[in-house]
């Protein structure tokens, strides 16, 4: 291994990884490569301490603040119309004129993989819907609760 692949090598490796064995060998053979390898070690070890570390992390997490959450709203008509349109393509799923020609082609067994991927639709949009109106829910169902 060269000198120059080797210090590529070592600057590679995620924190805390091993190094490979030919990297070590290289580090063992040539004093060179040693004596650096061990001067960025020592500067990477420094940097992980308190005073850099601290600032660092302070900036990031200051620059993580001052984006602005991600969070999209979708009216209730949406979720609405979503809805309605799913139960539509399923109540017409059974008169449709496709339906009944590829049932022809493929018989029963085109059924069951069709039901899976429209009870797949009606989770996805049933579990889309709780994910995003869960605290309304739970008032809801704390509402229910005193009630009873
Ligand atoms: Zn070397």
């Amino acid at each position: 291994m060269r000198c120059d692949k080797a210090i590529e090598k070592y600057l590679s490796l995620d924190n805390n990884q091993s190094m490979p064995l030919s990297l070590l060998i290289h580090i063992f053979v040539c004093k060179q490569c040693n004596k650096e390898i061990q001067q960025l070690h020592n500067t990477f070890s420094e940097l992980q301490k308190p005073p850099y570390a601290i600032s660092l992390e302070s900036k990031i997490m200051a620059q993580i603040m001052l984006h602005k959450s991600y969070y999209q709203r979708v009216s209730s008509f949406n979720w609405v119309a979503a809805g309605i349109i799913i139960v539509l393509s399923i109540v017409s799923l059974s008169y449709s004129d496709t339906l009944q020609w590829l049932s022809l082609h493929f018989g029963n067994k085109l059924l069951v993989p069709l039901y899976l991927v429209m009870g797949c639709i009606v989770s996805g949009y049933i579990g889309s819907y709780v994910a995003t109106h869960l605290k309304k829910l739970q008032a809801i169902a704390h509402n229910i609760k005193s009630l009873l």
